[in-house]
């Protein structure tokens, strides 16, 4: 990798000018917040030994001619992690890939971005001469991670649905509430 460009304060204009990119993997250690939202390592067997989960990361940008105005500088951002978490529906640990992809175009100003929010497509971003790539990649990864993570198809549905079958035969011998309600309601004065 360039030693010119620091993911951490990359200077999105230079970067684009030159129409680069970037692409690496890192270990999911090093986002803070997103590895909050994985399956807690106090487990360590349902961990895979030594094979922390990985970041992979792709940035482009480029810069596209707009006829009777400065160019405009864009940047397109993915992402993806294998992100270990705990099904909501078995309570088991659950692989899910989460995968990120934006494309995002800088404005000069706050004001400019809150302007053409609404009309664009696009992320817009302010320009900043040193913008935190990183932090960039974590909250697109942090905003495509389900906020249920389930198993298409639990592994343990087996002694759930025996349990299933003899509730509903407790329930169907019980007479229902809003039955004997409805009786009374139909009772004549
Ligand atoms: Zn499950």
């Amino acid at each position: 990798m360039d030693k010119k460009f620091d993911l951490n304060r990359l200077n999105v204009k230079a970067f684009a000018r030159e129409g680069l990119s970037l692409q690496g993997q890192l270990s999911l250690a090093q986002f803070a917040r997103l590895a909050e939202l994985a399956l807690s390592p106090v487990e360590p067997a349902l961990q895979d030994a030594g094979q922390p989960a990985q970041v992979s990361w792709d940035i482009q940008a480029e810069l596209v001619p707009v006829s009777g105005a400065d160019a405009q500088i864009w940047m397109h951002l993915k992402a993806e992690v294998e992100l270990p978490m705990q099904c909501q529906r078995c309570m088991g640990p659950v692989t899910l890939a989460v995968k990120a992809d934006a494309s995002f175009r800088f404005v000069s100003d706050e004001a400019t971005a809150e302007a053409e929010d609404d009309a664009s497509e696009e992320d817009l971003l302010v320009l900043t001469p040193e913008l935190n790539v990183l932090e960039l990649i974590e909250d697109e990864l942090i905003m495509s991670a389900p906020i249920v993570p389930k198993h298409e198809r639990c592994p343990t549905l087996v002694p759930m649905s025996a349990v299933d079958e003899a509730f509903e035969e407790a329930l169907e011998a019980r007479p229902n509430p809003f039955a004997a309600l409805g009786q009374l309601k139909k009772k004549p004065n």
